[in-house]
């Protein structure tokens, strides 16, 4: 019998080969000098993940600027701050629709017939 699919799975090697090399070259020029070479910046844990979609800390590789590659344009602190404020007014409001379910749920269940 002779086997015709000996060579299926040699397709995928060489497809994520030209991605590699542009891991520090953001597409976005720096605002203060135009370098488009740009590193992670540091990012506050309370932003997390919700506030890294938002938003993309990053520091110029040549002047040390450090700014928003989503916005580059705009302050960085004061769209941290804000994201900040915007996290907390959401998860506080998501903390008391949570407790807002349980007492109707409480008073639900609990509710003799
Ligand atoms: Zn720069």
């Amino acid at each position: 019998m002779p086997r015709h699919d000996d060579d299926y799975d040699d397709d995928d090697d060489d497809r994520d080969r030209p991605r590699r090399r542009r891991r520090n070259n953001t597409g976005v020029p720096c605002p203060k000098c135009g370098c488009r070479s740009a590193r992670p910046g540091p990012w506050p844990w309370y932003l997390g993940t919700v506030g890294a979609i938002v938003c993309r800390a990053v520091i110029c590789n040549e002047c040390e600027h450090e700014y928003d590659q989503k916005k580059p344009d705009a302050n960085l602190a004061t769209r941290k701050r804000n994201l900040a404020i915007g996290i907390n007014a959401v998860g506080f409001l998501g903390i008391i629709a949570v407790i807002g379910l349980l007492v109707v749920w409480l008073m639900y269940t609990m509710n003799p017939r």
